[in-house]
């Protein structure tokens, strides 16, 4: 297989676009296309801030490394969970990401969730959830809260994270399957921000999984590679590996599911009682968007994890 543009021997075939690239040309051809996602869904400017979500992983680190390739204002923000009983994974993620910033003359910012609010997440799961469920649900809503918070507290006009086309499209999967026309409604490469909410965006929402695994192994990024002990066994790993089925019979399956759905989401694909579901509300709490009014489920968490103090009537 040769490269399409130079003739040299291919380093990444790329079924699904008909196209093979040598490494020098595959390095310049990820950094492209994210640049256009950027420009056609207007997620950002050069004169903007962009804060970008770093969790160690190969997707962030590539997002993190590709935006300052592309001369962008960026800072990274890392989130430790305490995520640590037997493979030291926050640990471990904590220290790719600070290796990447120093080799990069970068600026990593850290908050860690214990010192912020009193408890790890595996201690705010056993605490609010009485060890039933997996932390995963509240992690999101740990990160969503943490993420959007910091970057607003701190003047950031846009926050991008590292979602690829396969995370899109699992979590488009799992939402089509139950027709969940609320969450479809917010998903997409630009979240709008505004109100306490800071814009949202996923420039490498395009891009596959294992395009995005090709650069940071060819870029020499050095990420880790254990997946977060929790995410064994998750529903959306399970329809990663249902929509892999489908693109290794069908090339591109994935991307047409994802850009149809994104099309056909400006032609009126949904009711107005779902698009006023989709609308968000500020929390009573802490100010920050939630979907309905009254306290945010972030504050309804912290306030299960901590009640506040039963008062002395004085009878
Ligand atoms: Fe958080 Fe679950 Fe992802 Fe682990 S797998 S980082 S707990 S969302
Ligand atoms: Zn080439
Ligand atoms: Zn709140």
């Amino acid at each position: 297989m040769k490269c399409r543009i130079c003739g040299e021997k291919a380093s990444v075939n790329m079924r699904e676009h008909k196209l093979a690239l040598c490494k020098e040309h595959y390095l310049e051809w990820v950094p492209a296309q994210a640049e256009r996602s950027i420009k056609k869904y207007g997620l950002f400017t050069h004169d903007e801030k962009i804060l970008v979500a770093v969790s160690g992983g190969k997707d962030s680190l590539s997002l993190w490394d590709i935006l300052q390739r592309l001369a962008y204002h960026v800072e990274g923000l890392y989130i430790c969970l305490g995520i640590d009983e037997g493979i030291r994974y926050s640990t471990e993620s904590q220290r790719l990401a600070e290796k990447f910033a120093s080799e990069h003359n970068l600026k990593l910012n850290v908050v860690d969730i214990q010192q912020e609010y009193g408890a790890t997440l595996p201690q705010i799961t056993r605490g609010t959830h009485r060890g039933r469920s997996k932390p995963c649900s509240v992690c999101g809503l740990v990160k969503r809260h943490v993420m959007n918070r910091f970057a607003r507290d701190l003047g950031f006009d846009v926050l991008a994270t590292g979602h690829n086309l396969d995370d899109e499209a699992a979590v488009l999967f799992g939402n089509t399957l139950s027709w969940s026309g609320e969450y479809m409604l917010r998903q997409g490469p630009v979240l709008t921000g505004g109100s306490g909410l800071v814009r949202k965006v996923k420039p490498l929402c395009r891009l596959y999984e294992r395009e995005m695994l090709a650069y940071a192994l060819l870029r020499g990024i050095e990420y880790i590679y254990e997946e977060c002990p929790y995410s064994i066994g998750s529903t959306s790993i399970y329809y990663k590996e249902l929509l892999n089925r489908l693109e290794n019979n069908r090339p591109g399956a994935k991307l047409t599911f994802y850009l149809s759905f994104l099309e056909a989401r400006k032609t009126g694909l949904f009711t107005e009682r779902e698009k006023i579901q989709a609308e968000l509300h500020l929390c009573s709490g802490c100010g920050q968007p939630t979907s309905a009014p009254g306290l945010c489920s972030f504050c309804r968490l912290m306030e299960r994890l901590n009640p506040p103090p039963v008062r002395e009537c004085g009878i």
